[in-house]
């Protein structure tokens, strides 16, 4: 399947709140919806590991 590094860059370089599983901000500190920190990046590594 072909790769996108555009779109991933925008799809993946996201972070996700590990309670509300709300998409923030790369640059967020904490999340917006409900305002914990407890953030996890989205960015995947590639296959192959
Ligand atoms: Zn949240």
């Amino acid at each position: 399947m072909a790769r996108f590094p555009e779109a991933e860059a925008r799809l993946l370089i996201k972070k996700i709140c590990m309670d509300c599983s709300s998409r923030n901000a790369w640059k967020a500190k904490r999340c917006r919806r409900c305002g914990r920190k407890a953030l996890r990046p989205k960015a995947r590594e590639p296959r192959g590991g």
